[in-house]
């Protein structure tokens, strides 16, 4: 398989990293990850609109522009003949010697891959289980950067209690999950973290919002209070490679289960609705 290094196709095998890249002394840098279906990337603009945003809120300057990575993704998706998958795509802020201060001269490097993955809408997976934990994470967490220290604690808590996601609550109120975000239903009306500092605003998250504002529910988009969600009716997470996922049990700081709903079961159709058809 290929990976992209900066504008150049390379056999991943053959591929080599600086040791002096900032991504890996300092995690300086943000990424993506975009879904691929039937050899399409989905909602590629949002994505890259969200890059160009992360990137100019750390002080960096995109080395390619928004058609010029169009144009590079489309050309690693063809070299790996990526029908339904994922492209991982990162942007660090380049080569220097080993010091906190950066330098003008240092020039961001983009990295991208692709992953198979199956088709998981044509099918929603069976409900999944959630770790309710603290979130532990800085006040930037609106950047999407490759700094994901506190959400891979969260993951690894969850995954050692059989749940197949954490969410996070930061002084009493429910933020999103560790590499999703989270929704409640209740008497048909969707509540949700709005996008300030304290979430990532996923583009699965905005296009379930107007998915759901367009089909006549309302979307309340406001803190929640933990205990709220004992009284919800029904709790999904969205995300790019989770899509729209049922929760079914919330363990850890609070206990509490639910049936995948009517609510949840539509908008999991709809979004499947906009997806390119074979
Ligand atoms: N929140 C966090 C912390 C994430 O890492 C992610 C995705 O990885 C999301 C939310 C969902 O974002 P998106 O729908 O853009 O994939």
């Amino acid at each position: 398989t290929y990976i992209l290094q900066n504008a150049d196709l390379v056999r991943k095998e053959t591929a080599h990293l600086h040791i002096d890249d900032r991504g890996y002394y300092f995690g300086d840098g943000i990424y993506e990850v975009i879904r691929v279906y039937e050899g399409v990337p989905f909602a590629k603009e949002a994505h890259l609109n969200r890059l160009e945003e992360s990137s100019a809120k750390i002080d960096m300057t995109l080395p390619y522009s928004g058609q010029e990575l169009i144009d590079l993704l489309d050309k690693l998706i063809a070299a790996n003949e990526l029908v339904n998958g994922l492209v991982y795509l990162q942007v660090t802020r380049g080569i220097e010697p080993r010091n906190h201060l950066y330098t003008k001269n240092c020039k961001p490097v983009l990295t991208a891959f692709t992953q198979p993955l199956p088709k998981k809408a044509a099918a929603p997976s069976a409900a999944v289980h959630v770790w309710l934990t603290d979130d532990i994470r800085w006040l930037r967490c609106d950047i999407k950067t490759i700094n994901l220290l506190g959400n891979i604690i969260a993951k690894k808590e969850a995954a050692d209690q059989q749940c197949q996601e954490a969410i996070m609550q930061r002084d009493g109120f429910i933020t999103e999950g560790s590499s999703s975000n989270l929704f409640l239903v209740k008497d048909k009306v969707l509540y949700t973290h709005p996008a300030t500092n304290l979430i990532l605003n996923g583009i699965t998250r905005q296009v379930v919002i107007d998915l759901a504002k367009q089909n006549g529910y309302e979307v309340v988009e406001e803190p929640f209070p933990v205990d709220v969600l004992e009284h919800a009716d029904e709790a999904f997470l969205t995300s790019t490679t989770m899509e729209i996922a049922a929760i079914s049990q919330i363990k850890g700081q609070l206990s509490t289960s639910y049936v995948p709903g009517p609510v949840t079961k539509d908008l999991q159709e709809k979004f499947r609705q906009l997806l390119p058809q074979k």
